[in-house]
């Protein structure tokens, strides 16, 4: 049991510490100096990953921002323009970077739970003429982090896949929760390589490492993204004791997500009966999205504070718990024992 005033800190999937094993792991590493391509351990990182889903090269990165942006980057033109959910995570949450990184315009489509049809896309493809930004690029996220952690099949990606090959378009993955998607639906790593032509995938969510992306693509196109990191100061020296977390991460974190879906079901079902809870978003991975009724957030929030549990303000009427490595069963039988019979006074 966690003691009475031990916090359980429900913000994020970013706050997990890295395992013994995991250090130890870092300090063996072989090192070199990456950015002359002679770091053994990123090298085996980037190339384990590309085996995983069948790409043909990797990237390793300090943020999943870096390899997000660097895609994005790689796919465009200054005045063309991305296609991307209105709650993408490349929009949202990355300081504005396809305008400054890129400048590039972005069209934002709707869709349930964050997600994207091929229809709405190909409606949403500018016409050749002098007035309208050429569409260049669809960015899609899996999972996705503001539908929920909701997931894709890849039956729904198929359409995009054709659309953007018809068109001319390139076609990213926000991986950054990937692991959790395929966890989720059980479908093969090299099914889904095959859809896009970059994926950008992140070691410091769910998988438990301290820092570290990668992007996958093609040989020609990771060539020129490790231009683009340099220009944007992402390369890193003996970056191997990072990448050695990966190689741990990916050998030793991945089936365990399953765990972390569980529990984030478990998470759901204690918040719906909560007062003031209208509802949560439907649980497939490590996400939770409760939908607030006559509360503020930051007020519903500060009363989970006074219980020791911490959440996340995630829009107008919404917070967010995500579970991940750090957080166990006795946390649950801690948040439902702090969390019974509460009423709420406002
Ligand atoms: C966390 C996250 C990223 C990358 O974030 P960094 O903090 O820069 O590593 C990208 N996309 C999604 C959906 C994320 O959740």
């Amino acid at each position: 049991m966690p003691q009475e005033d031990e916090i359980i800190d429900l913000r994020s999937d970013t706050l997990t510490q890295p395992t013994r094993e995991m250090k130890e792991a870092m300090m063996m590493a072989s090192l070199g100096d990456d950015v002359f391509g002679e770091d053994p351990t990123v090298r085996q990182l980037e190339g384990k990953l590309a085996g995983i889903f069948g790409m043909e090269a990797g990237m390793f990165c300090p943020s999943g921002t870096m390899t997000n942006q660097i895609a994005i980057r790689l796919h465009t033109r200054p005045q063309t323009e991305v296609i991307c959910h209105k709650n993408s995570h490349i929009y949202l949450y990355e300081g504005g970077g396809i305008m400054s990184n890129s400048h590039a315009s972005v069209k934002l489509l709707e869709g349930d739970l964050g997600k994207l049809d091929a229809e709405a896309i190909r409606q949403a493809i500018n016409p050749d003429d002098d007035h309208a930004p050429e569409t260049a690029l669809v960015s899609l996220e899996n999972t996705m982090n503001k539908g929920g952690g909701s997931v894709y099949q890849l039956e729904e990606v198929r359409p995009i896949r054709q659309l953007c090959k018809e068109t001319g378009l390139k076609l990213h993955l926000d991986g950054a929760r990937i692991f959790n998607a395929l966890i989720h639906s059980g479908e093969r790593a090299h099914d889904w390589g095959r859809m896009f032509d970059t994926i950008s995938i992140c070691l410091s969510k769910g998988l438990g490492c301290p820092v570290g992306s990668v992007l996958l693509g093609s040989q020609a196109g990771i060539r020129q993204a490790r231009k683009i990191r340099k220009a944007l100061g992402g390369g890193m020296r003996q970056a191997g004791m990072l990448a050695a977390a990966g190689i741990y991460a990916l050998d030793h974190h991945v089936s365990r997500l399953e765990e972390d879906h569980e529990r984030a079901r478990a998470i759901a079902a204690i918040m719906g009966k909560l007062p003031h809870v209208k509802a949560t978003l439907p649980v497939s991975t490590n996400i939770v999205i409760a939908r607030l009724d006559k509360i503020s957030p930051e007020s519903f929030l500060e009363k989970l504070a006074e219980k020791q549990i911490k959440a996340v303000k995630f829009g107008p009427d919404q917070i967010r718990m995500v579970t991940h490595l750090d957080i166990e069963d006795r946390h649950l039988e801690a948040l439902e024992e702090r969390l019974a019979n509460w009423k709420m006074t406002l």
